[in-house]
């Protein structure tokens, strides 16, 4: 049922590639994050069959699942909302989350990595669109976050993520990706610190995200196929 997986995956491998290319950016500078959301366990076993081992999901009780079934060298990403009550459960599997979405997740975040001994990989998702139905910070709450995510000790603060608005035109995916960019050069600059990471676009927009700067794209129907 999955046979086609190996082959969509190489296929968006290069098409990536090319992309950061036409750019004129570094292949090896934007990374893949292939994104197995509501694909079975055997699905990403193809996927790690070829050497790829981080996957992105977004509902924790399945990202749990599914890190039990699977190989323990996979690194997971957390792309979904999390909610506070889950922090201690997701900490325990989880190396990146791309969705940190508010002053006290972030904080919470931070208290039980203390209280592990552990530094998690974060990004602190922007509401760029500033769409209602979306998850994510303002502009003014992510500069708070900011500040205090480089100044704590028990989070590693990679970057900015966002999510541009579902359906939108070229003109303004370009808008939305642009100004996360800019973002983070102004965050870069004002906290003196380095953000290496911009997660931004998804299979039907990765192409735009790569040239507005994206470092991480996170692909999913692309290479898995139709979600239903
Ligand atoms: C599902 C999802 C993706 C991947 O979406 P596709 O359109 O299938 O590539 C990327 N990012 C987030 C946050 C998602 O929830």
């Amino acid at each position: 049922m999955y046979s086609h997986v190996p082959e969509n995956l190489e296929n968006v491998e290069n098409s990536v590639a090319k992309a950061a290319e036409n750019a004129g950016r570094d292949p090896k500078s934007v990374k893949l994050l292939p994104v197995s959301k509501t694909f079975p366990p055997e699905a990403i076993q193809m996927v790690y069959n070829c050497d790829k081992k981080s996957f992105g999901e977004n509902k924790v009780q399945e990202l749990l699942d599914k890190a039990q079934e699977l190989p323990r060298d996979i690194e997971w990403h957390l792309i979904g909302h999390l909610q506070r009550n889950k922090v201690g459960k997701v900490l325990e599997v989880a190396t990146y989350i791309h969705s940190v979405d508010s002053y006290k997740l972030l904080k919470r975040i931070n208290r039980l990595a203390e209280e592990k001994n552990i530094k998690p990989k974060i990004l602190l998702q922007v509401n760029v669109s500033g769409e209602e139905t979306k998850y994510g910070l303002s502009r003014d709450e992510l500069k708070n976050c900011a500040e205090y995510a480089a100044a704590s000790q028990f989070v590693d603060f990679k970057g900015l993520m966002t999510m541009a608005p579902f359906g939108a035109e070229e003109e303004e995916l370009r808008s939305v990706f642009s100004t996360l960019r800019e973002d983070k050069n102004r965050l870069e600059k004002d906290l003196n610190i380095s953000l290496p990471e911009l997660s931004m676009g998804m299979s039907a927009d990765y192409k735009i995200a790569i040239e507005e700067g994206a470092t991480i794209v996170r692909i999913g129907s692309k290479i898995f196929g139709k979600r239903y």
